[in-house]
């Protein structure tokens, strides 16, 4: 997670160096920090990383997990994409339906705290880095093209879509504009989705 992700303020609880899991030497730095969310509660950010061989971690922890949910929230306009926050569990899935882009949770995934507009951001970084690898094939980069006409449409305003977190923890939120909070839909997720 980038630090220009995270425009909401929050208590430190806890810093210090620790022994790094992998090369072993105290480098590790560890923070918590505590953030009152005032739709969702209390939940703190881990966040671990260690100077000598770059190791890093960074979690997501909510005091009131909502148990295993699917959180849905219609992107309608640029208030939208500017003033919805992220919050994103490292076993979470993101995905979109019409823009057409999934992230999957993963040993490597990382948490994030991020605005709307971060996330598409990094959709289209994710794309332009595809087209570098598919430079040879026309086809792809064709889809590519278009992929990334959609999302920079979506970035404007310009283009109404879908954003689904699923969350077997629980631990991922959608925190939409003051006043729009109703439009958050939230639905239980089964233990075998
Ligand atoms: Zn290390």
């Amino acid at each position: 997670m980038e630090n220009n992700d995270l425009s909401i303020h929050g208590k430190v609880l806890y810093t210090g160096i620790e022994r790094c899991p992998v090369c072993g030497r105290e480098t590790l730095h560890v923070i918590e920090i505590l953030y009152n969310d005032p739709s969702f509660g209390d939940l703190i950010l881990y966040s671990n990383q260690c100077s000598s061989c770059g190791y890093r971690r960074v979690d997501i922890q909510y005091l009131n997990s909502r148990g295993p949910s699917r959180i849905i929230y219609e992107v309608e306009d640029s208030e939208d994409v500017y003033r919805t926050y992220i919050f994103r569990s490292r076993s979470a899935r993101v995905y979109s339906p019409e823009l057409g882009f999934e992230i999957n949770p993963g040993p490597e995934a990382e948490a994030m705290i991020t605005t709307m507009e971060g996330l598409l951001l990094r959709v289209l970084d994710v794309a332009e880095r595809m087209e570098v690898l598919n430079e040879d094939d026309e086809n792809a980069r064709a889809r590519l093209m278009e992929f990334k006409g959609k999302i920079r449409m979506a970035l404007q305003g310009g283009l109404k879509f879908t954003v689904i977190i699923e969350d077997p923890s629980g631990n991922s939120a959608i925190r939409p504009p003051p006043g729009r909070d109703g439009r958050v839909r939230i639905e239980a997720l089964s233990p075998a989705e």
